[in-house]
């Protein structure tokens, strides 16, 4: 029997987002990525005695932005806590983080079920802190290298309850959370550059059973793809332990991306003593209704919310609406699109084919595109007209169009001479010519092979080197074959 008859697997994730404000949590200090080592490292941030921390009202934004996106109930009364520990890369001895009022509470991210259906994943806060400096173990033999460059970086700390109950599941939620980051524009979600980093927390339990299981924290995960690796490597090897009758310690591991297993790296204490008290150096912060509204009013439309309105009112189906609200720019390019065509499908088609593939092998963003949407609904029009088929006006018209954004779509199709022929005694020539090449082909449809056409039309299309408008060509075949 499978451990997936047996048992009930369970997860919480705390996604740690860098916030992309230009300057650090408590100072001046810029929190680009990439400096030359301890460069960015003010006495706030070293924490000299004597220097005092302000609060980034621009860091304070970002998390209510994400907060009031998940549904969050937002803290009015804030402050900020010292949770006291050792590590070579906290100068100050203390992590300034939030306790007891984490500045968003509760509130939910939908994702998709492994049925593909959607569900609410209950979140427990949300709450601010600043990031430790990074520790480099590998530059040096012997010692451990230390770049405060991050330290005093803010973060916001995503938590969920227990409320995931498969690796698929967490990899959607990651995958969730980091488009909702990126389309507020608080976090470039770039987990390779650590942005955006998760710790798993997995345990079973016997199916059924409403008592958790003991769990186990996997560390700092760096990729999606390894947050779900590190899920199904950690369900495996928790289900051999109880089926050998023993019982999971609670542990603190990490992953090894180099064979996708994990290792302990420490035994979970019973209790953290971090000793948090109100740091005495920031004063508590209020945060006004009208504040907050300010920001509500802000927020841009949720892609959640205009996927539905893309299927609803625009009539796309799941698939494509899905597609267009991944990403803010692509929608609001759609979205100026459709205040100029009403033919929506076509639209969606145009930029999940064709121009999608031109800025992937041109390696630009859609941001970057220099074909307006007024240029895409005249590429739109050629085909809706019949002017141009689809295939010419994407492959030939399009690239030309996109360089030179002067031109219009029809003088490059005209210039090319790529306009489809629907002069009928033109066409009437060619056909004629099918005709008489393929007599045998000819009986065939006359006894009922009717699927044929489509040979007969591909090859009239050949003839006129594809300037045949297909819909025309098909009538009069049909009609000629009669005879
Ligand atoms: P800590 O501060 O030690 O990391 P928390 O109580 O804040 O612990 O919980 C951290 C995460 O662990 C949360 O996402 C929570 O949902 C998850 N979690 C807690 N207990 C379990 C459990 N038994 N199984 C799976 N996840 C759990
Ligand atoms: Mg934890």
């Amino acid at each position: 029997m499978s451990w997936i008859e047996k048992y009930d697997v369970v997860i919480g994730l705390e996604v740690h987002a860098q916030l992309a404000t230009n300057t650090k949590l408590f100072c001046g200090d810029s929190t680009v990525f990439g400096a030359e080592p301890n460069t960015h490292v003010s006495p706030i941030t070293l924490g000299h005695p004597g220097t005092l921390p302000k609060t980034n009202r621009k860091a304070v934004n970002y998390a209510i932005r994400m907060g009031l996106a998940c549904s969050c109930e937002i803290e009015k009364d804030n402050y900020f806590a010292r949770k006291n520990y050792f590590y070579p890369d906290l100068p100050k001895g203390y992590q300034i983080s939030q306790h007891t009022t984490p500045i968003c509470k509760g509130g939910v991210v939908r994702i998709k079920t492994d049925d593909g259906s959607f569900r609410n994943v209950q979140l427990n806060r949300i709450h601010l802190e600043e990031d430790a400096g990074k520790s480099i173990h590998d530059l040096d033999d012997l010692y451990t290298c230390i770049d405060l460059n991050r330290a005093g970086t803010p973060l916001i700390e995503i938590v969920t309850e227990p409320d995931i109950f498969s690796a698929e599941e967490a990899y959607q939620y990651v995958t969730e959370i980091r488009k909702l980051v990126r389309w507020l524009g608080i976090c470039d979600g770039n987990m390779e550059e650590g942005s955006l980093r998760c710790d798993a927390n997995i345990s079973l339990k016997p199916k059924g059973s409403n008592k958790l299981g003991t769990r186990v924290e996997v560390k700092n995960v760096n990729s999606i793809r390894n947050v779900k690796k590190a899920i199904e490597f950690e369900v495996e090897r928790l289900a051999a332990i109880l089926d050998a009758g023993k019982s999971v310690q609670q542990q603190t591991r990490s992953f090894d991306a180099s064979n996708d297993t994990t290792f302990a790296i420490r035994d979970k204490e019973e209790a953290n003593d971090y000793r948090y008290f109100p740091d005495p150096d920031l004063a508590p912060f209020h945060l006004t209704e009208t504040f907050i509204n300010n920001i509500a009013a802000e927020l841009p439309v949720l892609p959640n919310e205009l996927q539905e309105k893309y299927q609803k009112e625009l009539g796309l189906s799941p698939y494509d609406a899905h597609q267009l609200s991944e990403e803010l720019a692509t929608s609001n390019y759609f979205n100026s699109v459709t205040e100029l065509t009403d033919n929506y499908k076509a639209a969606a088609n145009w930029i999940l084919g064709p121009i999608r593939q031109w800025l992937h092998e041109h390696h630009l963003s859609i941001e970057e595109l220099t074909l307006v949407p007024e240029k895409l609904v005249e590429l739109l029009k050629l085909v809706d007209t019949g002017k141009v088929n689809f295939s010419v006006c994407s492959s030939k018209i399009m690239p030309l169009l996109i360089q030179n954004s002067n031109s219009t779509a029809l003088a490059i199709a005209e210039s090319l001479n790529l306009l489809q022929v629907s002069d009928t005694s033109e066409l009437e020539k060619w056909i004629q010519e099918v005709i008489t090449k393929m007599p045998d082909k000819v009986t065939e449809y006359q006894k009922g092979k009717k699927g044929l056409i489509g040979l007969f039309v591909g090859e009239v299309k050949k003839l006129s080197k594809g300037k045949a408008d297909p819909k025309i060509v098909t009538d009069l075949l049909e009609k000629a074959l009669q005879k």
